[in-house]
């Protein structure tokens, strides 16, 4: 679907998977007017396509739209446009349990222009991508190195809304910590290095003492759609989960005293992602022994369960693409 000043977004269509054709001055080569989405369909055991809260992808396309001054898109609209794709390619969802469909809304700046303003000219695209399952052996937890050189963003950035330039400032961080043998990086605030904000592509949850803790959302961290639904699935199970500024160093504190009894990640590529190591500066600490805990467990089981179709959504999350 494309976009044009005064016209508006227009000329919805399905085409065949080919390369683009795009004028080399397209704003978004230059200045990275670009944001996107992540989220997956999923082959029920009953037969049907299932998606997973897409219009709260719809819903963070026009936040992060918002912030980098792309005309909003009809959320409705870009759900029904996901179904109808999906629907065209959802023999492609691999049988084998835990695949899946892999959806990727993406808007990008096309005005061939050279000079710093919002484009005129947009695309909205939507490509598909079939996934293996996250976990083939087993659930892994993940080793995290703390990054105290760099920074991924800071309260009144970009930090909350979806858009290409925070990966792009995160690689440098990644190739670090990967080549010191670590999988992800825990980026903490950009100003005091001090508070923990979120982990590459998820957001962190940490029990200590009985209670949940994951930190709020204050402008610099990505409202994660798994994190929403993890934090209303702890609560309907009568679990404490409390949304809230957490320094590194009360984590590290926590362990000391027995109390961090686990520690994870979530987000739609893994769902959830147990953290079994922490290395921040010289200090390394182990968590849950390395496995993964009760509540991460049980996050996991109901939100793959519903996924898949085996349990009942009470939560009314899913909606059937056919
Ligand atoms: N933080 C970042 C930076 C991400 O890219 C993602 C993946 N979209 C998440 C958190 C988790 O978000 P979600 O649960 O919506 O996949």
């Amino acid at each position: 679907m494309d976009y044009t000043e005064g016209k508006g977004w227009h000329d919805p269509r399905i085409v065949p998977y080919a390369p683009l054709e795009m004028d080399p001055a397209s704003m978004v080569f230059h200045y990275g007017q670009a944001i996107f989405e992540g989220l997956k369909a999923y082959k029920a055991k009953n037969g049907h396509i299932l998606l997973f809260r897409p219009e709260k992808n719809m819903a963070r396309v026009n936040s992060s739209n918002d912030r980098l001054v792309i005309p909003r898109i009809d959320e409705d609209f870009g759900v029904q446009a996901i179904k109808e794709l999906v629907n065209v390619d959802s023999d492609w969802i691999p049988d084998a349990p835990g695949t899946s469909l892999y959806i990727r809304p993406f808007i990008i700046a096309t005005d061939p222009f050279l000079g710093v303003r919002p484009s005129d000219t947009y695309k909205f695209i939507i490509i598909l991508s079939p996934v293996g399952a996250y976990y083939k052996e087993g659930i892994n937890p993940v080793k995290i190195y703390v990054e105290s050189k760099y920074v991924r963003a800071v309260k009144g950035g970009l930090g909350f809304a979806k858009t290409v330039a925070n990966y792009a400032s995160s690689l440098k961080a990644q190739v670090e910590a990967k080549h010191s043998g670590y999988t992800q990086v825990l980026w903490l605030d950009g100003v005091e290095k001090k508070y923990i904000e979120e982990v590459g592509t998820m957001n962190v949850f940490f029990k200590i003492d009985g209670e949940v803790i994951t930190p709020s959302l204050e402008g610099s961290i990505l409202p994660g759609i798994t994190r929403m639904s993890t934090i209303e699935l702890l609560k309907k199970s009568g679990i404490k989960v409390t949304e809230r500024r957490i320094s590194i160093q009360e984590l590290y504190d926590a362990h000391a005293a027995g109390k961090l009894d686990e520690a994870f990640g979530t987000g739609t590529a893994a769902v959830i992602s147990p953290i079994g190591e922490f290395s921040w500066g010289e200090k390394v600490i182990t968590v849950s022994n390395g496995k993964i805990g009760p509540v991460a467990q049980k996050v996991y089981d109901t939100i793959t369960g519903i996924q898949n179709g085996e349990l009942e959504d009470t939560f009314g999350w899913t909606q059937i693409v056919k």
